[in-house]
């Protein structure tokens, strides 16, 4: 079984998967009130409306807040640091801290977000703000 279940994005979620296939981090904006909504939702919370527009992430944020994950049926798979990450652009999403020793993270460590291929499947994760090449 793969490591990585491949996203199947419903309407709402495609034009996030598009980005990062793209290599971009994109985020959702309400047409109508500008409003950055992070996880999409059908409708605006803000306004009520249900068109949007995207924008390109400038992909850096802070750690807000973060655990290490160790695999509960395969012990000996490499822990993950799993973080909620605050974009600059003010919203907060999901995703993992990679080429770091979890000993060295902290709560509102500046990151930056970068594109790998895992098990096949291309993911945005983030690393530690000037640490990518
Ligand atoms: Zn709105």
């Amino acid at each position: 079984m793969p490591k990585v279940i491949p996203p199947a994005p419903d309407p709402d979620e495609q034009y996030f998967w598009d980005g990062v296939a793209g290599g971009e981090l994109l985020l959702r904006r309400c047409a109508g009130c500008g409003r950055l909504q992070h996880p999409p939702s059908p409708m605006c919370p803000q306004c009520g409306s249900v068109d949007w527009t995207t924008q390109q992430a400038s992909g850096r944020g802070t750690v807000h807040s973060w655990i290490v994950s160790r695999h509960p049926t395969d012990p000996d798979d490499a822990a993950r640091v799993v973080a909620l990450i605050d974009l600059e652009e003010g919203v907060r999403l999901v995703s993992n801290l990679t080429d770091v020793d979890a000993a060295d993270v902290a709560n509102e460590m500046a990151v930056e977000v970068t594109f790998r291929e895992i098990d096949g499947t291309r993911l945005p994760q983030f690393v530690p703000a000037g640490a990518q090449q």
